[in-house]
């Protein structure tokens, strides 16, 4: 037969929860196996009569008690009383298990108490909750944890000090708070190229450079894609030292990567807000937007810079965006229109071809230039699917003309991202217009970022026989080093030179040199912008090859460009 006592005690252990009695004057009462486990305690260490003082003081020495260091611990112990309430709560331990406590009176003054080891569920929440709050990528904080860290930074600007910020409410001055929105350039041809992996570790090498440019106390967060943001909290005091850390940022991003013994490069723009003290209608979403927009505008003027915002940006901002969407429909819509300007050699006197021109006629606001949508097209992501129909519809129209060369203009964009060359080769297997009469136009620009995918797409495109113009010459950096590493098949002379050519001898003599040049590497040259005959004369004596401008021929619909050309024949015929 059990005594009652071992029948209890049986009982007391089978209880998965630790458990422990004590009575009013906090002498243990009763305690479970249990109980001892969770403590790390020997059950020989407890007996029946002992204080709570010296079982807290026995859970302490265990690694047990209270994680606070034993100054802090000796004052606490000092203080606990009986537990005349019921409560309900958490304590980490110093051996950072967490116990969750029930304490619930007695009828005689003292109290029972219940122990769970909730470690487990503690660490899961802590995950869920870092995970609510970081990118998993990076680790870095996400705009959600970015917005709050700035809604606090804002309310202690305000005068607000919160809870959890501990940090003193700062003295009135021009203390500044920056908002900085980073965006990478070109982010997107490293993914497609090398692929998303080599995409995921770029911008963890990213995140690491950006990093180490700021202070421990600035906020540095992924937002997603290629966006980062920075938030640069204290002691920042001139938009001077804001803009010197943006500098700093965009030198670290700029510097080469490795990925894998591929060498990549990718730029980032900053847009940038402030904001200081009584700036009361500073809100998290206000501040990030008006990054946002002066990282846009940042994009806009050069890429690889930063601006700072200013309200002016968020008009010019609505009507880019308006003209984005409408740039959108017309592609959709067939709202654009290629032309053709004839180019006409200048020994023979006939036309030899036309260039590609392509027309926007706005519903609203009339034609807009290309030097407008073009760039347009390129910032909305749109330049791809513009580029292709030019290409398409040009090449269809002059796979009817009989043997005549089209000249196509393709951006640097285009140059740059991979798929060029097989957009080409489809698109004149589709149209059946033979390589030998298509001609691309690429300006120095596309040749700035020399990269070997760079000359390997133009020796591509020459193997397919199409010809490679290297146009607006004499307008960019001119680095005559172009001309002997890419396989060009014509200069085209920048039309502000022949301008000027008739009414100046250094510039006369800078033509003349080039289309030597020109001619001694085997390649064709084309005057641009011819509009009189004395500068057509100049150029014959100069035996410059073709011209275009608009003493031959302005741009023209392809049906007026036909009968241009149906007309020379006519009269071909009839002079012979
Ligand atoms: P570009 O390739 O140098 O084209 C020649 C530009 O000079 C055209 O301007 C043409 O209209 C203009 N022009 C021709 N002859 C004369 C002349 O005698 N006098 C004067 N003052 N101008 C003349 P447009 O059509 O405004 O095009 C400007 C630039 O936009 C082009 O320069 C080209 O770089 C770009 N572009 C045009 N269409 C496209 C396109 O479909 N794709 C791309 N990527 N760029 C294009
Ligand atoms: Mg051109
Ligand atoms: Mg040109």
């Amino acid at each position: 037969m059990f005594q009652e006592v071992e029948l209890r005690d049986l009982a007391l252990d089978r209880i998965r929860q630790g458990l422990c009695v004590f009575d009013e004057q906090q002498r243990l009462l009763l305690f479970n196996r249990r109980y001892a486990e969770l403590y790390d305690l020997d059950p020989g260490q407890l007996w029946i009569g002992m204080t709570l003082r010296d079982v807290v003081d026995l859970r302490y020495a265990a690694g047990t008690g209270p994680g606070m260091p034993p100054e802090e611990y000796a004052l606490w112990r000092d203080r606990i009383g009986i537990a005349d309430q019921i409560v309900n709560t958490e304590v980490t331990l110093r051996n950072g298990h967490v116990h969750a406590i029930h304490h619930e009176p007695t009828l005689g003054g003292g109290w029972v108490a219940t122990f769970d080891d909730v470690t487990e569920r503690h660490q899961a929440e802590a995950h869920i909750r870092h995970m609510a709050h970081h990118d998993p990528l990076t680790g870095l904080p996400n705009r959600a944890r970015f917005t709050e860290q700035l809604e606090s930074t804002l309310a202690r600007l305000r005068g607000e000090s919160r809870l959890e910020d501990h940090r003193p409410t700062l003295p009135i001055g021009d203390w500044l708070v920056a908002v900085l929105f980073l965006d990478l350039d070109h982010f997107k041809d490293v993914n497609d190229t090398l692929g998303h992996a080599a995409g995921d570790a770029l911008l963890r090498l990213v995140a690491g450079r950006v990093g180490r440019c700021l202070r421990p106390e600035d906020t540095l967060a992924r937002f997603g894609g290629d966006e980062f943001a920075v938030l640069l909290d204290e002691q920042v005091t001139t938009a001077q030292q804001v803009a010197e850390v943006a500098q700093r940022v965009i030198d670290a991003a700029s510097a080469p990567y490795d990925l894998d013994g591929h060498e990549a490069v990718v730029g980032v723009s900053v847009g940038i807000t402030l904001c200081t003290r009584g700036d009361e209608a500073a809100q998290p979403a206000l501040l990030l937007s008006q990054a946002d927009t002066a990282l846009y505008q940042a994009k806009t003027n050069k890429r690889g810079t930063c601006c700072f915002f200013r309200p002016e940006m968020y008009v010019a901002l609505r009507r880019r965006k308006e003209m984005e969407r409408d740039l959108r429909r017309a592609l959709a819509e067939r709202g654009l229109e290629v032309h053709f300007q004839p180019m006409v050699d200048i020994g023979s006197g006939r036309i030899g071809g036309a260039e590609a021109l392509t027309r926007w006629s706005h519903p609203e606001h009339g034609m807009i230039p290309p030097s407008e949508f073009i760039p347009l097209a390129e910032s909305a992501g749109l330049i791809d699917e513009l580029g292709a129909w030019v290409l398409r519809t040009a090449c269809a129209r002059a796979a009817n003309w009989d043997g005549l060369c089209v000249a196509v203009n393709l951006s640097p964009e285009q140059v740059r991202r991979p798929g060029l060359v097989e957009l080409v080769t489809a698109t004149l297997a589709e149209t059946g217009l033979p390589a030998s009469q298509l001609e691309l136009e690429i300006t120095e620009g596309s040749l700035l970022q020399e990269t070997p995918a760079t000359l390997l797409t133009l020796d591509r495109l020459r193997t397919l026989g199409v010809s490679i113009a290297l146009d607006d010459f004499g307008t960019g950096f001119s680095s005559l080093s172009y001309l002997r590493r890419y396989p060009f098949t014509k200069l085209k002379i920048d039309r502000s030179f022949i301008a000027a050519m008739i009414n100046d001898v250094g510039t006369a003599a800078i033509v003349q040199a080039v289309i030597t040049l020109g001619r001694s590497l085997s390649m064709q040259v084309n005057a641009e912008g011819v509009e009189t005959k004395a500068q057509l004369d100049m150029l014959r004596a100069m035996h410059c090859n073709d011209a275009q401008g608009y003493l031959l021929g302005r741009p023209c619909s392809g049906t007026v460009f036909e009968e241009m050309v149906a007309l020379e024949q006519n009269t071909d015929t009839t002079t012979d």
